[in-house]
């Protein structure tokens, strides 16, 4: 995105404030697209003037150009079931943020044992890991033709879509890939791969069936050949395999090759190959060695890419060993730094208050809200949390910088109805909030006690503590 203040997109609107858009002024509209929850075509007024005078559609399509991302965006799947990937603006999150977190997909193949087939698939689906307020899940399916026969590829890729996960498609064999296009084109799968022997095929194949497709070559120059071939036949989403190689000198430059892509993209503004990359860390079932030592070595450079601008990546292991600091670290470094992690403020029930329990307060910053959750509830002390809205900042943070203060905890008091709840009228807030006390009972007419600067000590210090005389 070339622009980055609301003020230099305002300029391209129509300035009327009609609303039509669902905000009151055309710069909180303008605001939106910088911050990529809306887009230019989400104005009416604009689109319809632009169909009428040429001049406004010039301004229309300028606007487009100025804020599309960087790096074009591809969508695998349809739906609630598809994936976006690519669509980023910057080479390091902390100029700004990244915004389509890596895509990961586990292969499975085509000559599989139907009920092997099943339980992979399954896991797939099912994995979720609760981390910092969220699921972390996995995003879908490569399945590879093994088999080299279009009817069985055909028949294994229609059972795999029924799982209602975003699909890649893996043949080299054009006539497989088209069997399985007639079944499943709808799905919109990304096929995999066009390489320079076959790219004729695969170009025709993305066209007839109008999906994404996958650009493999080593040689930069070359895929960057095949790109453009691509880009001025029509394909509008390609996604570029710069072959990834596991071990040794071959992941340096794999490693360079990424490197190298991603740069002349954003720095060069090279659009030929600003495109979303794909990393294949499978690629490390090629080496020698058991099982636990493919995965160790798939599980590296899982983590190398996803810091090193991987899109998308293919992956065998689905050992917990693997696949949980593969989800973790996606989740830390697609969070966007500029806002910090937050819950919902509110008023939380912990193991079946009643009404002498004591009451807690802390932020919605949501590393603080979980571990004082999670302090309490394996403590087994039954007690009501209040969760007070510090734009997800911690204790001794909003506290300073006037996020928590006393009137917003008496705000929260009338909110969440808590003295309806309980007999008392005691407020226990956290040690590092202690200053807040005489305000705090100023304000409300409750009285506070000042708790333990660490939740882990809760327990203890109500022994002394409560109830209350
Ligand atoms: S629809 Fe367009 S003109 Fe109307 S308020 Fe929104 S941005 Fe402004």
């Amino acid at each position: 995105m070339k622009v980055k203040s609301p003020l230099e997109v305002y300029k391209f609107l129509p300035q009327t404030n009609c609303g039509e858009c669902g905000f009151d002024t055309c710069m909180s509209f303008a605001a939106h697209i910088i911050d990529r929850s809306m887009k230019p075509e989400n104005c009416p007024p604009l689109f319809r003037d632009a169909e009428k005078d040429q001049k406004i559609k010039k301004k229309l399509e300028q606007l487009i150009e100025l804020t599309s991302p960087e790096i074009a965006e591809v969508v695998i799947g349809t739906g609630d079931n598809s994936v976006k990937i690519g669509g980023e603006d910057v080479l390091h999150r902390h100029e700004m943020t990244y915004f389509n977190p890596t895509a990961f997909f586990y292969d499975v193949w085509d000559t599989m044992g139907e009920k092997e087939l099943e339980e992979r698939c399954s896991k797939v689906v099912e994995f979720r890991k609760f981390y910092v307020g969220k699921f972390l899940t996995l995003d879908g399916f490569a399945i590879r033709c093994t088999s080299n026969d279009p009817e069985t590829y055909r028949s294994v890729v229609k059972k795999v879509a029924s799982y209602g996960k975003p699909m890649i498609l893996i043949s080299m064999n054009p006539d497989c890939m088209r069997s399985a296009l007639k079944e499943v084109a709808d799905y919109k799968p990304l096929i995999f791969a066009a390489t320079e022997s076959n790219w004729e095929e695969m170009l025709k194949l993305a066209l007839e069936f109008k999906v994404p497709v996958t650009i493999r070559a080593k040689d930069l120059n070359l895929l960057k050949s095949l790109a453009v071939t691509f880009k001025s036949a029509g394909v509008k989403e390609i996604v570029l395999d710069p072959v990834t190689e596991p071990l040794g000198d071959g992941l340096k430059g794999t490693f360079e090759r990424v490197v190298n892509l991603r740069r002349t993209a954003i720095q060069g503004e090279d659009k030929d190959i600003a495109f979303p990359i794909m990393i294949t860390p499978i690629s490390a079932w090629l080496i020698d060695g058991d099982d636990v030592e493919k995965a160790y070595w798939e599980t590296v450079i899982g983590s190398l890419f996803i810091v090193k601008y991987a899109d998308i990546m293919i992956f065998r292991s689905l050992e917990p060993y693997s696949v949980i600091p593969e989800v973790t670290l996606r989740f830390n470094i697609y969070t966007d730094p500029r806002t910090p992690v937050q819950v919902e403020p509110g008023l939380r029930e912990i193991e079946n208050p009643d009404e002498n329990s004591p009451v807690f307060i802390t932020t919605n910053f949501a590393l603080t809200y979980y571990t004082v959750e999670s302090d309490l509830t394996s403590a087994g002390i039954s007690s009501w949390l209040l969760v007070l809205n510090t734009e997800g900042l911690g204790v001794e943070v909003s506290v300073a910088g006037g996020q928590f203060t006393a009137g917003k905890v008496k705000e929260l008091i009338e909110e969440t109805k808590i003295a309806e709840r309980v007999k008392h009228k005691v407020l226990v807030i956290p040690g590092l909030a202690a200053r807040l006390q005489g305000a705090i009972e100023d304000e409300t007419g409750w009285t506070v006690k000042v708790g333990p600067m660490d939740s882990g000590r809760i327990k203890g210090w109500l022994e002394n503590n409560w109830p209350p005389e």
